[in-house]
C-alpha cells in the first residue's frame, strides 16, 4: 500500500511551496487508495512554535488536504530515535565519539595547513579500541558512513543522482546530550510510519543520500524518493516576499477559492497533456510522478486568477457562499447579515461567472448587498436626470402588476424604451443607477429578479423622487 507524508517544520507560516508538497503527497496517496500522513518536525525546540503548528494545520484544512490518523510529533518520539541510535551501535554501523567542538576545529585547521582545502571530519574514535574509551563521559553517536564509493539515489523526478561518499562525514545521529539529530529522526519516523514514497523539495536531495545510509545501516527498506524543484517567482528567481504572497494563509485572505488554489498548485510543476482546469477527484485519477517537471515552476498570478475564476464559476452556490463567509472572517472583514447572505445566494448565478476572487464576486454582487437608500456613485448619478426620473416613475404601475419573470420584465422595459423613443441602453443606465448605484452591474433583469418586486419598486421610486 502507498503511504506518503508531509513533514513540515513548525517554524513559521505554511509556505505555498510547502502547501504544494503536501498537495502532491495527498493527491498521490488519495489516487491510489493509500494513506497520507502528517508529521510535525518539531525537534528544533528553539525554532518550533505551537502557533506555527496551528497555522500549518489550518492551512492544510483550508486547502482541503485531510490526513490519516493523528498528527505525529517528532519531538515526542525522541526516545525511539535514541533507541535506534543505540541499535546502530550494536550493529556496528555507528560508533561512540568523544571529540569536542574544539578538537574538530583543530583537526580541520590542521588539514587546511596541509593544503587539504575541503575534508570532512574524520573522528579518531571511528575505529578506536573500546579499551581506550573514557569512562563516564558523555558521547555522541556517529554513523559509520562509507568513506569510499558513492551513494546513488534513484529519484523519481531527478533520475539517478550520484553523491560521492567522501563528501559526507560520519554524521552525528545522537548528540552527547542524548537528543537525536534531524537526519536520524526523519529516517526513523518514515520507517516506523511505513512511508513508501517521500515527495519533498529538492533542497533535501543531499539529505536523501545521508538518510539512505541510515536505512542501510539499519537494514531497512529505502522509500521511493521524489525531489521536486522549488517554486520560483514570475522572474525565474527564488520565490520571495518581493514577488507577492508566499504564505498560504495570505492567499486565503486575498479571497482565492480553495478549489482554485488546489487546481493551480497542482499544475505548478506538474502537467498532464493539456489538462488545465480540473477538480481534485479528476486530479487524483491522473496525478503521477512522471508529470512532475525537472525545472523550477514559475508562479504566474494571472494564471492563478484565471484558474480561480473557473472554479468560482463552476462552484455550487451554497458552497461558494459558505467559503466566501470564511474568507470574510479570514480577511478580518465584516460578516454578512442573514439578509445579505440570503440575497447573495440568490444572486450567485448572475455574479459568479466572471469573478476570479471573492472580493471580485462581492463587488459584482454589490446591488444585492446594499440596502436603501441606494447611494449612486458619481457616474451613475449623472444618468438620473429629470427625463429618466419621470420614466422610472411611469414604470411603477406596470411593475406592480407584473408577474416577476424575466420574460415579463423584458416586455415591460422594452415597451417603455420604445414608448419614450430611446434605445434600451438609455433606459438601462438610470435603472442601474436606481437599483445598484453603479453603471457596471449584472443585467437589470437579473438584479430585479434577485432583489424582488417590492425592493425593485422601492429603489426605483426613491431614485425618481
Ligand atoms: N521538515 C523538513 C522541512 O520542513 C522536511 C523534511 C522531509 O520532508 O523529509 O523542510
Amino acid at each position: 500500500p502507498v503511504v506518503t507524508r508531509f513533514a513540515p517544520s513548525p517554524t513559521g507560516f505554511l509556505h505555498i511551496g510547502g502547501a504544494r508538497t503536501a498537495l502532491f503527497n495527498w493527491l498521490y496517496a488519495r489516487g491510489r487508495g493509500g494513506k497520507f500522513l502528517l508529521r510535525i518536525e518539531d525537534t528544533d525546540r528553539e525554532r518550533s512554535t505551537p502557533a506555527a503548528t496551528e497555522a500549518i494545520l489550518k492551512g492544510l484544512t483550508w486547502l482541503g488536504l485531510d490526513w490519516d490518523g493523528d498528527v505525529v510529533s517528532q519531538f515526542e518520539r525522541k526516545e525511539r530515535h535514541a533507541e535506534v541510535a543505540h541499535e546502530m551501535l550494536a550493529r556496528g554501523t555507528a560508533y561512540r565519539c568523544w571529540s569536542t567542538p574544539e578538537e574538530i576545529a583543530d583537526w580541520k585547521a590542521a588539514q587546511e595547513a596541509q593544503g587539504i582545502s575541503y575534508a570532512v571530519f574524520q573522528s579518531p574514535w571511528r575505529d578506536a579500541d573500546p579499551a581506550s574509551f573514557p569512562a563516564d563521559k558523555p558521547f555522541a553517536i556517529r554513523m559509520k558512513a562509507p568513506r569510499e564509493g558513492e551513494t546513488v539515489i534513484g529519484d523519481q523526478v531527478q533520475g539517478q543522482v550520484v553523491i560521492k561518499n567522501e563528501t559526507l562525514d560520519d554524521m552525528i545521529v545522537l548528540r552527547s546530550d542524548g537528543t537525536p539529530t534531524y537526519m536520524l529522526a526523519v529516517v526513523v519516523d518514515d520507517h516506523d510510519m511505513g512511508v513508501t514514497l517521500v515527495i519533498r523539495g529538492d533542497d533535501h536531495l543531499v539529505n536523501a543520500a545521508r538518510q539512505q545510509m541510515v536505512y542501510t545501516a539499519m537494514g531497512w527498506d529505502v522509500p521511493q524518493w521524489a525531489h521536486i524543484p522549488l517554486i520560483h517567482g514570475p522572474d525565474g528567481k527564488k520565490l520571495s516576499k518581493r514577488h507577492g504572497a508566499t504564505g498560504l494563509e495570505e492567499y486565503q485572505a486575498l479571497g482565492y477559492p480553495a478549489a482554485g488554489m488546489r487546481n493551480y498548485l497542482t499544475r505548478l510543476g506538474w502537467a498532464h497533456g493539456d489538462l488545465e482546469i480540473f477538480t481534485s477527484a479528476e486530479a487524483m485519477e491522473v496525478f503521477d510522478l512522471k508529470g512532475i517537471g525537472k525545472a523550477p515552476a514559475r508562479l504566474d498570478f494571472k494564471k492563478l486568477e484565471n484558474t480561480c475564476g473557473h472554479h468560482i464559476a463552476m462552484g455550487d452556490d451554497a458552497a461558494l457562499l459558505h467559503e466566501l463567509q470564511a474568507y470574510l472572517s479570514a480577511a478580518g472583514k465584516a460578516a454578512l447579515s442573514q439578509a445579505q447572505a440570503d440575497r447573495l445566494q440568490k444572486a450567485m448565478y448572475c455574479v459568479k461567472d466572471r469573478a476570479k476572487t471573492f472580493p471580485e464576486l462581492l463587488d459584482k454582487a454589490h446591488f444585492a448587498l446594499i440596502s436603501r437608500p441606494v447611494q449612486p456613485d458619481e457616474k451613475s448619478a449623472a444618468s438620473l436626470d429629470t427625463v429618466s426620473r419621470s420614466i422610472l416613475t411611469s414604470l411603477t404601475p406596470q411593475l406592480q402588476n407584473a408577474s416577476w419573470t424575466k420574460e415579463a420584465l423584458e416586455t415591460i422595459l422594452n415597451q417603455a424604451a420604445s414608448d419614450n423613443g430611446i434605445g434600451f441602453g438609455k433606459l438601462a443606465a438610470p435603472l442601474r443607477a436606481a437599483l445598484a448605484g453603479r453603471s457596471a452591474t449584472p443585467s437589470v433583469f437579473d438584479m430585479m429578479l434577485v432583489i424582488g418586486q417590492d425592493e425593485t419598486i422601492a429603489r426605483l421610486s426613491e431614485a425618481a423622487a
